[in-house]
């Protein structure tokens, strides 16, 4: 049987167009691909990209704070003009949707700007009603946020729309504390508006180190983000022009918007699986194996339609492995069980690989290090925020199990961390590396002696 393609690509996101690339312009499929919305997908258009350039607009006032600390006495930053930098934010986006556009179709890849819907194991059928065959599909959907089920919540807003604002809310809610709820509130606050967090948890950001969670917590709160714990929405309505937010300690607070951020779900729905067999779990993410394919051999899927590590690194490099092992002759699997992360929270990140305390607690005995330190920048300004770094040490093996950084460009520092531990390094190879002073980072290098020692199911005693 002949097919139109050898590719074809439903998803013109992170993996999918690192799919499409690799499998195109190295080892010269033909592939087509269908995007429905825009080009670069939730990274670039509503996600990692703008989050990112809203958290430097957002860091202005604090960096005016701490230029009054050097001796520029009268550094204000005055307001912020949303319209001025929405009109360049969405410059940016278009020019990298165009470069995203560019690069692929320059790799020989042939885009459809429509939805694709599959028909069969080898056919999808586009909006505008043309098929296409494919030697394999992979699909590359990626994920949509999800809202919690409660009356109202259609009033809520979602993170896509807080790059679409026409103007700022003077006072907004935040819905979540997870990835999304705590950057938004830190990006909200930062921009002037009155923010307030609701989280149903004791801590912000579950799946983190406790300790890091906690400082992340009152960083939150200090910055004046009225962050409250125990707390979720139970009914929204309009109330004169405002939306009235009822909660479950039965209080009633207004704003002008609410965000859910309350977590992302699988975009598998009206893909026409059903017309496949692919299996899907109760999550609505496609069950893949190792090599990202499905219970169908046709149909391959990647990124966040998975659900594996949600992650646009993790999308990347599960594009660029399937591609290789189906069409590069180079058998590839993508290895989940160490990946770095960054929360993009200010002014210090929280950054983390490996295992958290609690984890290492549940695998048996491992040494706790741990700094904490106000580093040289901001303590001359006269500013509190603190740092905090801890490694986790197999007493055994010697290996380093786990690294967390709360501070300043905490994520740039985990991507270098992130090298050694994936290598396996030990405490003794932290040990033997040089400090380059005076750095934030020399501390992880320095940490001499172990806080504590931590055993299975036992509370931590000291060393
Ligand atoms: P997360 O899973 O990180 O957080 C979801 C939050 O919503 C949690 O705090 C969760 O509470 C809360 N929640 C879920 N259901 C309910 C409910 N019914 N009522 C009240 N609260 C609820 O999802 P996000 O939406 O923040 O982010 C989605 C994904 O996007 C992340 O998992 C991450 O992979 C990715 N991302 C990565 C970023 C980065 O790398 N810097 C930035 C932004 C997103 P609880 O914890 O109690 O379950």
């Amino acid at each position: 049987m002949t097919f139109d393609y050898d590719l074809f690509v439903i998803g013109g996101g992170s993996g999918g167009v690192r799919a499409a690339r690799i499998a195109a312009g190295e080892h010269g499929a033909r592939v087509g691909l269908a995007e429905e919305s825009r080009m670069g997908g939730t990274c670039v258009i509503r996600g990692c990209v703008p989050k990112k350039l809203m958290i430097f607009a957002a860091q202005a006032a604090q960096m005016a704070d701490e230029m009054r600390g050097y001796g520029w006495c009268h550094a204000e930053t005055g307001p912020f003009d949303w319209h001025f930098f929405r009109e360049k934010l969405d410059e940016e986006l278009n020019r990298l949707e165009r470069a995203y556009t560019h690069n692929a179709e320059k790799s020989g890849v042939e885009i459809h700007h429509q939805r694709a819907r599959l028909v069969d194991h080898h056919t999808v059928e586009l909006a505008d009603g043309s098929r296409k065959t494919a030697k394999h599909i992979l699909i590359a959907v990626g994920g949509r946020p999800a809202r919690i089920g409660i009356p109202g919540e259609e009033l809520g807003l979602i993170s896509d729309d807080l790059f679409l604002l026409e103007d700022l809310p003077r006072r907004a809610l935040l819905v979540g504390g997870g990835f999304i709820a705590c950057e938004f509130a830190t990006i909200l606050n930062g921009l002037g508006v009155d923010t307030m967090q609701a989280y149903r948890g004791d801590a912000v950001l579950r799946g983190f180190d406790r300790e890091m969670r906690e400082m992340a917590s009152l960083q939150i709160q200090q910055l004046g983000v009225d962050l409250r714990l125990g707390l979720s929405p139970t009914r929204l309505e309009k109330d004169a022009g405002r939306i009235a937010t009822h909660f479950d300690d039965g209080t009633v607070e207004h704003f002008d918007a609410v965000f859910f951020a309350t977590g992302r779900q699988p975009y598998s729905w009206d893909l026409g699986l059903e017309n496949t067999g692919v299996h899907r779990k109760e999550s609505g993410a496609i069950e893949v194996d190792e090599w990202s394919q499905s219970s169908v051999p046709s149909i391959f899927a990647v990124g966040d339609v998975t659900n594996r590590v949600n992650l646009t690194p993790v999308a990347i490099r599960e594009g660029h492995a399937f591609a290789d092992t189906v069409f590069g002759g180079r058998a590839r699997k993508v290895d989940h069980s160490l990946i770095a992360s960054a929360v993009y929270l200010r002014p210090h990140e929280l950054a983390t690989i490996g295992l958290t305390e609690e984890q290492a607690r549940l695998r048996g005995a491992a040494d706790v290090y741990s700094a904490v330190f106000r580093p040289m920048r901001s303590m001359f300004a006269g500013l509190d925020a603190r740092t905090l770094m801890k490694l986790l040490v197999d007493p055994e093996t010697d290996k380093v199990l786990g690294c967390h950084i709360f501070g300043p460009d905490a994520g740039e520092m985990i991507q270098l961390a992130a090298i050694p531990i994936t290598m396996g390094a030990t405490k003794a190879d932290f040990d033997a590396t040089m400090a380059v002073h005076p750095t934030a980072a020399e501390e992880l290098v320095t940490m001499r002696h172990p806080v504590r020692r931590i055993r299975e199911e036992t509370d931590p005693g000291a060393v």
